[in-house]
């Protein structure tokens, strides 16, 4: 399958490695250390549309398909993983819904300061006592009026501390299970939604994972993304979309990964040539290239399927799981070649290599994609024999 880009996009995604090289790649080691992204590349930022990647032109956005969103994505997977996280995170699940499951009006009211990165999208699903099976979530949402009350808590809300507009799923019918959940946009400022402290973590320093209580928090009932019930479908849906792209972004870091150890392996000399000429060195170096080719065809494959309107369950989970397992063995070589430099905090290489570990959890843990995937097999197995049987 073909993922050549247009004219277009080639020029785009080169403005994007451009400024990746210039501007935030020099700041990586400083946003890691004083766990903070410097305002002037998130202007920037906005000033080149990559909040808006992928909302429609007519709303302000770059409009993109998902191939030139994942060819972005790729670009900046090659920095900071915070900054790519903060970008990254809005552009998916952070602002799919909306564009997705919004309605007209919903659309114009929150898109185009979405955007324009004036605003920043979250997405809030996951609670103390429902990670991945989250169908077992307890926040609620009474109908009262023309309003809904909201009450309970979400964890780990990436973003959630500068965030303006909330996506956020809530129970409407406990006696429904999965089918009782419903979708709500929220906005920043609202009466009984309260944003929890900073919470210290392994990596991704730079964007913050926190905690979001709702107290009597009451929500418009034209605030309801989509339909009454649909929220855990909603999710799924949303999920799906951001897997892909996390994806997107996994490819990103290890190509800079192999970029760092390839130079590396040829300057450094130990036994008076460059470790490169010793072949198990080699082999590292091939492995990670073999395990980059995969992953790309396989993330630009879900991209052009999303791209066709076909259903991309399985690939995007394949393409999430593979992704997030390569760049883990793909950090961990980057710091075997390097050798002691690769441990220290002064090489960027130890920050890939914390910060790659995330991305085997969050948005669905690798566990969770092989039972997606063996449920596809189910689904198949189970319409082969129907077959037979009829
Ligand atoms: C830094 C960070 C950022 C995050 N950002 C967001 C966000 O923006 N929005 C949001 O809603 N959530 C977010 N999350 C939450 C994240 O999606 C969950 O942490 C993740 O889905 C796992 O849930 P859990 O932590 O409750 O682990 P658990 O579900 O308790 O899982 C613990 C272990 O059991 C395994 N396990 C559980 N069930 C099964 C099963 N059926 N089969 C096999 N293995 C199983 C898991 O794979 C895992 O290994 C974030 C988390 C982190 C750490």
């Amino acid at each position: 399958m073909s993922y050549e880009l247009t004219e277009e996009l080639q020029l785009i995604t080169k403005n994007v490695r451009d400024f990746v090289y210039s501007e935030v790649d020099p700041l990586a080691g400083e946003i890691d250390r004083t766990n903070k992204i410097p305002e002037k590349i998130i202007q920037q930022s906005r000033e080149m549309g990559l909040f808006g990647l992928s909302i429609p032109e007519e709303y302000g956005g770059l409009g993109l398909d998902t191939v030139g969103k994942f060819a972005v994505l790729e670009e900046l997977g090659k920095t900071s993983n915070a900054f790519t996280t903060l970008i990254g995170g809005h552009t998916g699940i952070g602002t799919v819904g909306i564009v997705e499951m919004g309605n007209e009006e919903q659309k114009r009211k929150y898109l185009p300061k979405l955007a324009s990165g004036e605003h920043i999208g979250v997405f809030a699903l996951t609670e103390p006592s429902a990670g991945s099976d989250a169908s077992n979530i307890k926040t609620t949402a009474v109908k009262k009026g023309d309003k809904y009350v909201l009450n309970g808590s979400k964890v780990y809300i990436t973003n959630a501390d500068i965030a303006d507009v909330f996506t956020v799923m809530a129970v409407t019918d406990p006696s429904k299970g999965a089918k009782g959940i419903t979708s709500f946009i929220l906005e920043k400022g609202t009466p009984g939604l309260t944003v929890g402290k900073y919470e210290p973590k392994m990596g991704l320093h730079g964007v913050q994972s926190v905690q979001l209580f709702f107290e009597n928090c009451e929500v418009p009932v034209e605030n309801m993304l989509g339909e009454l019930g649909q929220g855990y479908v909603n999710a799924l849906k949303i999920l799906a979309n951001g897997r892909a792209g996390l994806a997107a972004r996994n490819l990103g870091s290890c190509v800079k990964l192999l970029e760092l150890s390839l130079d590396f392996a040829m300057e450094r000399k130990q036994f008076g040539k460059p470790i490169f000429e010793q072949q198990i060195i080699q082999h590292y170096l091939a492995e990670m290239d073999l395990e980059i080719e995969t992953l790309r065809s396989m993330t630009y494959r879900v991209a052009k399927m999303v791209d066709q309107g076909e259903k991309v369950i399985r690939e995007a989970a394949m393409a999430k799981l593979y992704g997030s397992e390569v760049y883990g063995r793909i950090a961990d070589k980057a710091v075997q070649i390097h050798g002691g430099i690769g441990y220290m905090m002064d090489y960027p290489i130890e920050r890939y290599y914390r910060d790659a570990r995330i991305t085997r959890i969050y948005e669905g843990t690798s566990e969770i994609q092989k039972n997606i995937i063996a449920a596809q097999l189910r689904k198949k197995f189970n319409a082969k024999r129907e077959t037979v049987t009829v």
